[in-house]
């Protein structure tokens, strides 16, 4: 039997069987493992409430049979108690961990991820911040992270300064009145993004509804799909669903 401690993050779970759980969780070192969470639907069960998706712990792990592992302990690392008592806090939250399930990265582990997965999620839980473009500027970082992040202080077709009238996330970034194709962004939005991704976050998240958040919010579902090259639940639902038990 292999043992394993870990910190992770839970990103979904599902029902399985009368009382059991199985939970697809991200670890710091192992990469995505599924866990069979044994009786944790039981009204009794301690460990129920630690296997939510968005919950950050310390597992300790068996590998039984196949590539399911047993829960053996669980401990809660983070209570993010802000973020579970605001619903567009819990939404963005369970775009973040919808997206993180969608990355093509099984068995590898992947370090960086699960520290941009811990760090949204703490900016979710943190008050001083508003929830509407967290979701958002983590999937610009998540493409960053893979190399694709956005061009926006220049054409990304002909490298003119601009002015930039479009956004394509198939090419990659911002596009001026010559080679414009994509969606047209308003100059609001066209500032809000270049914040977004150079430096500014911080201050952007500390404002209620800045002008051009829809279209950002926009543009990044859409860039995120077309880089996983798959429809994601999260960006087809207006009101995503607060539990993830299917
Ligand atoms: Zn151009």
């Amino acid at each position: 039997m292999k043992e394993l401690s870990d910190e992770a993050v839970v990103l979904r779970t599902y029902k399985s069987g009368e009382a059991d759980r199985v939970c697809v969780l991200w670890t710091r070192h192992h990469g995505k493992v599924r866990i069979l969470a044994k009786g944790v639907r039981k009204t009794s069960s301690r460990m129920g409430g630690s296997l939510e998706p968005m919950a950050h712990v310390k597992v300790e792990l068996v590998k039984t049979r196949g590539d399911l592992y047993v829960t053996r302990h669980v401990a809660h690392l983070t209570r993010l108690t802000t973020l579970r008592e605001s619903y567009p806090r819990i939404a963005a939250g369970l775009a973040v961990v919808e997206v993180v399930d969608a990355i093509p990265t099984e068995e590898a582990a992947d370090e960086g991820i699960f520290d941009l997965l811990v760090r949204v999620l703490a900016t979710l839980d943190n008050p001083e911040y508003e929830p509407d473009l967290v979701a958002a500027s983590f999937f610009f970082k998540l493409l960053a992270y893979d190399g694709s992040e956005p061009v926006v202080d220049q054409c990304v077709n002909c490298e003119s300064p601009g002015p930039l009238v479009a956004f394509n996330a198939e090419v990659g970034g911002m596009l001026c009145s010559n080679c414009r194709s994509g969606v047209s962004i308003s100059p609001e939005a066209r500032v809000l993004l270049t914040r977004i991704l150079q430096g500014q976050l911080a201050s952007v998240l500390r404002e209620s509804a800045p002008p051009g958040a829809g279209e950002v919010m926009a543009l990044a579902h859409q860039a995120i799909e077309i880089h996983f090259g798959r429809r994601l639940k999260v960006t087809r639902a207006t009101a995503p669903l607060a539990s993830s038990e299917q």
